[in-house]
């Protein structure tokens, strides 16, 4: 992948746990490494095909001085969003932050923090069979999920790109009662895989989600379904999602978005997998 590189840029701002670094200020020192295809660029040496390292630096300044944060961590972040946000060319951006004067007693040169993040296209479920009582209103699943949609896209860290139409069907599994309200979300992420599960169970969490009985009744639930075509088994996630070929509930929604999309371990197109699924019935 080309990149471009911007080396110790040199910003004075007020970033620091310490109310003294926070009026003071100090000198911040930042390495971006920025990937983006340049190829163009180099044929056409148009600055239009390309991203301009001079606004980048002008971006990156302003926004060290827009804010305070405690944590170089954050401010870091705050860098890599808002440039992942307003560039769509970058496809990644590695963002190293030194802070040479930081309030150490002790003898160092500097410390410093790296972060990369990139853009992640993921697929996520929803489904909900039960209303929720939100500021003494009954949210039935419709508006749960038009309320989870809404939270999803006021992060600035995922961008809807599609939503499904919602399907209503029987409860699956044999322990819920009630019918579900079922679809699916494209999306643009720039979290890592167990970050988007965070957020997904904070979501779940602000509609009154609980996990009592599993397969029963449920506010909200939201699966990631895809991670791009990465193939995921940790304790916590398990992407493409173990279940989704038996799922018509999952495959439905998914065909309609994405029909062609090939399902990495299986190697099949969500069309294939929906043919064969019906067929088993
Ligand atoms: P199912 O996963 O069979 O649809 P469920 O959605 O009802 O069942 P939950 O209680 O919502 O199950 O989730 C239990 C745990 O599953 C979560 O806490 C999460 O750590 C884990 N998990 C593993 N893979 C995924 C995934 N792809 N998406 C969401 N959660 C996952
Ligand atoms: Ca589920
Ligand atoms: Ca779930």
């Amino acid at each position: 992948m080309d990149e471009i590189r911007i080396e110790n840029l040199k910003v004075f701002a007020n970033h620091g746990v310490l109310q003294s670094e926070k009026k003071e200020g100090q000198y911040f020192y930042i390495n971006a490494v920025i990937e983006l295809p340049l190829g163009k660029a180099g044929r056409t040496d148009d600055l239009n095909d390309t991203v301009s390292y001079a606004e980048l630096c002008e971006v990156m300044v302003k926004e060290m001085q827009a804010g305070s944060y405690d944590l170089i961590e954050a401010a870091t972040r705050h860098l890599i969003v808002h440039i992942l946000s307003n560039y769509k060319m970058i496809n990644s951006i590695t963002i190293e932050m030194r802070k040479p004067d930081a309030p150490i007693n002790a003898n160092f040169g500097s410390v410093s923090v790296k972060m990369s993040r990139g853009r992640h296209k993921v697929f996520i479920a929803y489904g909900s069979s039960m209303g929720y009582e939100m500021d003494g209103k009954v949210l039935e699943s419709p508006e749960i999920i038009e309320g989870a949609v809404k939270l999803l896209s006021d992060d600035p860290e995922i961008e809807i790109i599609k939503k499904s139409s919602d399907i209503v069907t029987e409860p699956y599994g044999g322990v819920a009662k009630n019918k579900f309200y079922n679809g699916m979300l494209m999306a643009e992420t720039f979290y890592e895989p167990e970050e988007l599960l965070d957020c997904l169970h904070s979501v779940e969490k602000s509609f009154g989600r609980s996990r009592e009985v599993h397969w029963g009744d449920r506010t909200l639930d939201l699966d990631i379904i895809y991670y791009d075509h990465d193939v995921i088994d940790t304790d916590r996630l398990s992407v493409p999602h173990p279940d989704m070929q038996n799922r018509d509930f999952v495959l439905e929604p998914l065909n309609e978005m994405a029909p062609g999309m090939v399902h990495p371990v299986l190697h099949m197109t969500t069309e294939q997998l929906l043919k064969i699924m019906k067929k088993c019935k």
